[in-house]
């Protein structure tokens, strides 16, 4: 019988298995069952041939052998259906639960191979009654019997627990068991065509290129493994409830010009040796400035994360003089989150949010900082709900004018409300909005609310000239932030004077150069600007000579420190004077006693924004608040009368306030 074919299936395999077998590998369940399946494809074919051999030569071996080859051949032939079937379970079953489920599998193949060996064999022999054209009898039948109820259960299962089978997986499962079906179902019908064989290759083969060419896992430039191998290792870990450590080298440079000082590039190399040798870990390059070592020994892996810090504490190449600005994230347990993409999230807050970079540290994440992580993610949940559904609100807080001894402005501050409808202030989510970039989104929502409320209500008729809004540093930094809140305005007719945004201190000198642009641009519309939060060393003197704003905010604990001692009361009497003195004014926020009220006001302040008048209302409240406080303004202009507009209290005619304030 022509064997041609056979032997193709056979070199095809010998190929994908040398290929296989020298490349570095992860060890993933699914390599391990696919690293099977292409062993007992290669058997199978092999077996092909000897068995095909075996029937030419059956006169000169012994009848023993040459059933037991022919048989061992229907075993393999059963073995690769089993294996496409366990293949596809080592994705839809966690570890735990693998073993379990495919204990029937097992069994049934076991059942099988004991029936083939076992069950009676005949020989159709071609019209000179002595060449064999094929095998017939039980055994046979019980070959296909298994193998097809091996393949039906697995298009089950893959239409089933279709969630939880990698779709390329899925996709070339049933490829391969497709091409495996069709070929049988040919030579069955064909006995002189014996591709089974040669399309088990191909099947496999396939499998290989579309999934498990190890090669894929590699990051080609350093040999480490790359992230999508991370990702599968980590799954398999945390599927498998195992405990490992694992240590993060963040680089404040991509790893391969981490040394730009060396352009010998020697001190790069020894540094990427060194990072390959780190024993008992498996290395992945997860970022180009972030490499993974995984340790699943959690005794060893303390031991190596102090020689591996250790090591770079020292330079690199020759005479040791190059040294990479870089920090350490040790995760003892990796059991402090939930999966692998919570563990690279933890890693990567833990990089933002510190300053390791300048000092080389070892930053140890702890539950705690899952904790932080964790409530991070639900308010960025939050957030994006409250944005998608419109569950934002912006509630107003008055601001008094001494000058004008009336409301003449207000601050507008964000809420949004959880599912509950409950109410979550701007402290439990600006920061998480302004790292994930949502701020952009929301800063547009609060802005365009306030302008539309602005243009529903002619603010100058209740005597306030402008409010303000709050601008995060992230959308200062934006380049489309003049042009985007021009068209708002436009769009709900204001007059950019009601206008007044509130920025705060840059932190980068870029974003400060763009900041400037768009204030710039928007200043010559028409509208102003207020330096926020001065005094808390987010705004300093140095910043109000920069910028071009009108207003200076005193932040809260500006304010009250006045009250608390000498040395605050001496800055603050200067700040006061200069800032006058370079013709701003102030604004004097978190007043909330009479007696701030009183000092301020005595300090020549010219807004007072607090408690003491008010916390912020929502606008339905803060419209009955302005119309009760301001709207008496008309009345009290009756001749007589006056007015204290810090209680709304209508005074007898020539009564000073108790605050000494004479209406205008
Ligand atoms: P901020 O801009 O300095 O706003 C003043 C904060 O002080 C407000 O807190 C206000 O309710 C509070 N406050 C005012 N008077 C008093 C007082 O007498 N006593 C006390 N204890 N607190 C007083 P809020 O609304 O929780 O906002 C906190 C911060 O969140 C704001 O500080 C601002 O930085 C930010 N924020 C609020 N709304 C927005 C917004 O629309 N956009 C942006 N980017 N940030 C916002
Ligand atoms: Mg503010
Ligand atoms: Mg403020």
């Amino acid at each position: 019988m022509d064997i041609r074919m056979q032997c193709g299936g056979v070199v095809l395999m010998a190929v994908l298995l040398y290929f296989y077998l020298r490349q570095k590998r992860i060890s993933l369940d699914t390599e391990k069952v696919f690293f099977r399946a292409l062993l007992v494809t290669f058997v199978c074919i092999i077996l092909d041939i000897f068995s095909i051999l075996a029937l030419d030569y059956r006169s000169r071996l012994p009848e023993l052998l040459v059933r037991f080859i022919c048989k061992s051949y229907l075993v393999t032939l059963m073995g690769v259906a089993y294996c496409g079937l366990l293949y596809v379970c080592v994705d839809i079953y966690k570890k735990k639960n693998y073993r379990k489920n495919v204990r029937k599998y097992k069994l049934a193949a076991l059942a099988g191979m004991i029936l083939i060996y076992f069950l009676p064999m005949e020989y159709r022999f071609a019209a000179d009654q002595t060449t064999v054209i094929y095998t017939y009898g039980a055994s046979v039948y019980t070959t296909y019997l298994f193998a097809v109820g091996f393949l039906i259960v697995n298009f089950f299962l893959m239409k089933k627990e279709k969630n939880k089978i990698n779709p390329a997986r899925r996709e070339a499962v049933q490829l391969w068991m497709t091409i495996w079906i069709a070929s049988s179902l040919i030579q069955l019908f064909n006995s002189n065509l014996l591709i089974v064989g040669f399309m088990s290759a191909i099947g496999t083969a396939i499998v290989y290129l579309k999934l498990e060419n190890p090669e894929t896992n590699l990051d080609r430039q350093s040999g480490m493994f790359n992230h999508g191998a991370l990702i599968q290792y980590g799954r398999q870990l945390f599927g498998r409830e195992q405990a490992f450590s694992v240590l993060t080298l963040s680089l404040e440079e991509p790893l391969h010009k981490s040394m730009r000082a060396d352009r010998t590039g020697a001190a790069d190399m020894e540094m990427l040796e060194f990072l390959l040798h780190v024993p008992d870990a498996f290395i992945f390059k997860n970022t180009e400035n972030e490499i993974l070592f995984v340790f699943e020994d959690q005794e060893k892996a303390g031991e190596q994360v102090r020689l591996v810090s250790q090591r770079f504490q020292s330079g690199w190449g020759k005479d040791g003089q190059f040294y990479v600005k870089h920090c350490w994230i040790y995760m003892a347990d990796a059991g402090i989150v939930n999966n692998v993409d919570d563990m690279l999230d933890l890693i990567q807050c833990i990089r933002q949010d510190s300053a390791g970079f300048a000092k080389n540290s070892l930053i140890v994440a702890d539950q705690a900082r899952a904790e932080k992580m964790y409530q991070m993610k639900k308010t960025e949940r939050l957030l994006a709900e409250a944005i998608e559904k419109d569950r934002v609100e912006v509630f107003y807080q008055p601001i008094f004018s001494t000058r004008e001894n009336r409301f003449t402005c207000a601050e507008a501050l964000v809420r949004i409300r959880d599912e509950s409808g409950n109410i979550v202030p701007p402290g439990a989510f600006i920061e998480v909005a302004e790292q994930n970039g949502a701020i952009l989104k929301l800063g547009e929502m609060i802005f365009e609310k306030v302008c539309r409320m602005i243009g529903e209500r002619d603010i100058r008729r209740y005597g306030l000239h402008y409010l303000e809004i709050n601008l995060s540093v992230v959308q200062c930094a934006s380049e489309h932030l003049f042009k985007d809140y021009i068209q708002i305005m436009e769009k709900y007719g204001i007059a950019a004077e009601q206008i007044n945004l509130e920025i705060t201190e840059s932190a980068s000198l870029d974003a400060k150069a763009v900041l400037l642009q768009n204030m710039e641009k928007m200043i010559a519309h028409g509208v102003r600007f207020s330096l926020d939060d001065f005094g808390t060393g987010q705004s300093n003197l140095n910043y109000i000579m920069d910028m071009p704003v009108d207003i200076v905010k005193f932040d809260m604990d500006m304010t009250s420190s006045y009250f608390k001692n000498s040395k605050a009361k001496y800055i603050m009497d200067n700040a006061i004077r200069m800032i006058h003195g370079m013709g701003l004014e102030i604004v004097s926020e978190g007043v909330e006693t009479e007696e701030q009220y009183q000092t301020m006001k005595s300090l020549g302040i010219s807004y007072i924004q607090g408690y003491y008048f008010s916390k912020p209302l929502s606008q339905e409240e803060f419209w009955q608040f302005i119309e009760e406080r301001n709207g008496r303004l008309k009345k009290a202009a009756e001749p007589g009368q006056s007015v204290d507009f810090t209680r709304s209290i209508i005074l007898p005619p020539n009564v000073k306030t108790a605050s000494g304030m004479v209406p205008k």
